[in-house]
C-alpha cells in the first residue's frame, strides 16, 4: 500500500526574516516526527528545499531507526499539509 502521509500538528520552529528561510517541525499520525526546511519569497509564498525525519520512532516505510531518504518522496505532500497548520511566517 502506499504511503500516505497525514499531518497532525506542525510548527514552526525557525525564522530568519533576512534570507525568508524557515523551518516547520511537523507530526504524522503515525507518530513520524519531520522537519522542513523552506524558502519563502515576497509573494508570500513558499517552498521546501529539504526534508529530514528525526529519529524518535522508525521510518514508517522502511523501518529503519535510523537515517533513510524515504521522506524525500513526500516532501511535497508533507510540506504542503504542514503549511496549511502554520500558514508561511511573517516578520
Ligand atoms: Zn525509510
Amino acid at each position: 500500500m502506499a504511503y500516505n502521509p497525514q499531518v497532525t500538528d506542525a510548527k514552526v520552529v525557525s525564522y530568519n526574516p533576512k534570507n525568508g528561510l524557515f523551518e516547520i517541525v511537523a507530526n504524522l499520525k503515525d507518530r513520524t516526527v519531520c522537519r522542513l526546511t523552506y524558502e519563502s519569497d515576497e509573494t508570500g509564498g513558499a517552498k521546501a528545499t529539504h526534508i529530514s525525519r528525526l529519529l524518535q520512532e522508525p521510518c514508517p516505510i522502511c523501518r529503519k531507526d535510523f537515517l533513510c531518504n524515504c521522506m524525500d518522496k513526500f516532501k511535497e505532500n508533507i510540506a504542503g499539509q504542514a503549511l496549511e497548520h502554520t500558514g508561511v511566517p511573517t516578520a
